[in-house]
């Protein structure tokens, strides 16, 4: 049980406590972390699970008779489960277990080759990461279909007019993100869904960004497919996971091939297993899928809207502190946001102030942030991106505002 478990209550500093790494220092000054886009911390309650995985039942999964085999696959089942409920899949074998977001939008986008013909339309957004732009060109250039671009305002908002324009019979797919990690926007899924709804089109929403901060409920949504890192939500690196509806899991074709993703294999021709296993081939991340449930129970116990009330918080308060340094341009500084502030100092190149940064403890990213369409789109080589979780405090903002303004003067 993590500290908000047992009172209830949304203490910060208690949190804090769950999160050893929160306590080193960095360059002789404590560690403000506020690059939880790139990747979030993880909390002890997570930890545990790994060191209990490798202490005590570290086996291969769905093979074995033996017990700690059978320990293993039902913890990793119990995982998927716990998945399911969150992101109230109606199936538990609807959801696939993958190395990241970045392996289930290649899983969807490598299927959707042999699916796909000429005279198809794609449509992607002008805020995707670059894992929600290279997979669908990929697939366009193998099946002949042609990709389109939603644009965006000079707000970072996605033009949903002009989505409405480029939306026809010949669509067969849209991809966008629930939440740009370059600029923190949230996009308006529930009508790019029931747009391309409208013609038959498939929809994969990319949640990497909004999964740390929303709970999306894939039914409501009746999206088709939503992937996700465990990475960016207080679990481990390397896993991931891909919902699909259970028609379109089914129809789509293997995305590699191996063990555990068969049903008969014979040298003339082999049958695939039943889902998710399809899907699964070769020795899964075993400890990192179970770790991911555990991330799941750990967020879930503290509560999504509770961490979201907090994180608007500090982000108007950073937005406010940021503006008044003067001379900063905020991208996307709208309503309609997690918690990121993507900004830069008029004059001064994001590379530097980053490194200034970190030598005063503060760790933001600074780039294009695998996004280089946006940074193109705003004609700049890149921005410092601040993003928020809710272990977060506003005196680690006073810090990171403290070393931005001292990073102005030096530079300017
Ligand atoms: C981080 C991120 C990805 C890539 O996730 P991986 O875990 O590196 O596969 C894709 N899309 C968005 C929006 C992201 O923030």
């Amino acid at each position: 049980m993590n500290s908000v478990a047992k009172n209830n209550t949304f203490n910060v500093e208690a949190i804090r406590k769950d999160f050893p790494i929160l306590n080193r220092s960095v360059n002789g000054k404590p560690l403000v972390y506020l690059d939880n886009g790139a990747t979030s911390q993880t909390p002890q309650a997570v930890i545990d699970v790994i060191v209990d995985y490798y202490s005590n039942y570290n086996a291969n999964i769905h093979r074995g008779v033996h017990t700690l085999s059978q320990e293993a696959t039902d913890k990793y089942e119990e995982a998927r489960k716990i998945i399911q409920a969150h992101f109230n899949a109606k199936h538990a074998y609807e959801i696939i277990l993958t190395s990241g977001t970045t392996q289930s939008i290649n899983l969807v986008a490598s299927g959707y080759k042999s699916l796909l013909k000429k005279g198809d339309e794609v449509i992607v957004s002008a805020l995707e990461h670059h894992s929600n732009i290279v997979p669908w060109q990929m697939a366009c250039e193998v099946s002949g279909a042609t990709l389109k671009v939603i644009p965006m305002t000079q707000d970072g908002i996605l033009d949903i007019t002009a989505y409405k324009a480029l939306i026809n019979e010949n669509t067969k797919l849209v991809f966008c993100n629930h939440v740009s990690n370059a600029l923190g926007v949230i996009n308006p899924i529930e009508t790019i869904i029931k747009e391309a709804h409208k013609v038959g089109a498939k929809v994969l929403i990319d949640g990497a960004q909004a999964c740390p901060h929303i709970k999306p409920d894939v039914q409501e949504l009746d999206v088709d497919f939503y992937v996700a890192s465990a990475h960016k939500m207080c679990g481990p690196t390397g896993v991931g996971m891909l919902y699909g509806k259970e028609e379109l899991l089914n129809a789509l074709p293997p995305y590699q091939g191996g063990g555990e993703m068969i049903d008969q294999v014979t040298f003339e021709k082999t049958t695939y297993a039943g889902l998710p296993h399809k899907f699964e081939a070769g020795t899964p991340n075993i400890c990192g899928g179970i770790a991911f449930g555990a991330a799941i129970n750990y967020m879930n116990a503290i509560g999504f809207t509770t961490i979201a009330t907090y994180e608007n918080e500090l982000l108007e308060y950073a937005t406010e502190q940021l503006k008044a340094l003067g001379d900063v341009k905020i991208y996307a500084d709208t309503k309609d946001k997690t918690a990121v502030i993507s900004f830069n100092i008029e004059g001064l190149h994001p590379y530097d102030i980053g490194t200034i940064v970190d030598k005063l403890g503060v760790a933001v990213r600074t780039g294009h942030h695998c996004a280089q369409p946006i940074m193109d789109f705003f004609k700049i080589p890149g921005t410092i991106r601040a993003s928020l979780m809710f272990y977060n405090t506003k005196e680690e903002i006073d810090i990171f505002i403290k070393a931005v303004k001292r990073a102005k003067m030096m530079l300017s």
